[in-house]
């Protein structure tokens, strides 16, 4: 049986951190099923995937969840390197529509040969590669950026990634129960009055959804400066002990197989 792994190229979330790289970005290398995809190429992403002895030209998909460049900085940069600028094109992109299209779209258009197709997902897309199924689930409430949950199953695995959003009832239907992994963008511990994070998901809106989802295992990551302070690993061990879920909390580097 193959072994599937994750592979989380940066943990940081938000401005402070990742743009003065409090904690890497780059977003995950999955490998499910044999298939490889980077998902959120954020800044120092192509750094980062030759750095953890990966290599561009293994991508089959690129996913960016949404537009703003903690996800999708080094999607061009990744796109030169995986093509070979754009001579040996890879497989597929998935995106929601604004990452490619409209005003400023984030992949240049240049770089489009340098990709076979590109698929823009919307609430409830379903697409299928090779032996893996790609879910666009429940629409977050993210500013300035439209952006999805997104499933990826395969060989009888489900791994579930809940990006930055604002919680809302609504994010208690839709994702699939029992994944073998879900990983949340869990930016800031609480919700604080000043309405600065009030499109991103905090500790108690984690919760929330593990219990409702019951995921076999959780992780959380995407952290801001707040999160960092109250120190991501006492955060997940009390998740896991008021869940009954495991939750780990994702450090830069690290790899886990399912
Ligand atoms: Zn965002
Ligand atoms: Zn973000």
């Amino acid at each position: 049986m193959l072994k599937n792994s994750i592979t989380f190229l940066g943990t940081g979330g938000g401005r402070v951190v990742v743009f003065r790289q409090m904690r890497h970005s780059g977003g995950m290398w999955l490998n499910i099923e044999g298939i490889n995809l980077l998902i959120d190429p954020g800044p120092g992403s192509l750094v980062r995937i030759f750095e953890r002895g990966f290599d561009t030209k293994d991508i089959d998909l690129l996913v960016v969840s949404h537009r703003h460049l903690d996800h999708s900085s080094d999607l061009n940069a990744v796109v030169e390197s995986a093509s070979e600028s754009t001579k040996k094109p890879l497989d597929l992109l998935v995106c929601p529509q604004d990452v490619v299209e409209g005003e400023e779209p984030i992949l240049l258009k240049y770089l489009r040969k340098g990709i076979k197709k590109i698929a823009v997902v919307k609430e409830g897309t379903l697409l299928s590669y090779k032996d893996l199924t790609v879910k666009a689930t429940v629409k977050h409430i993210h500013k300035g950026a439209e952006t999805y949950g997104l499933e990826f199953h395969g060989g009888g695995k489900k791994v579930v990634y809940v990006p930055c959003g604002r919680f809302y009832e609504g994010m208690l239907e839709g994702y699939s129960e029992n994944a073998d992994l879900m990983i949340f963008n869990t930016t800031f511990p609480k919700a604080i009055e000043n309405g600065e994070n009030t499109y991103h998901l905090t500790v108690p809106d984690v919760e929330k959804m593990v219990l409702r989802y019951k995921p076999k295992r959780a992780v959380i990551t995407h952290f801001s400066v707040p999160m960092l302070r109250a120190d991501p690993e006492k955060i997940s061990a009390r998740l896991s002990r008021k869940t009954g879920i495991p939750v780990a909390s994702a450090y830069d580097g690290m790899k886990i197989t399912f």
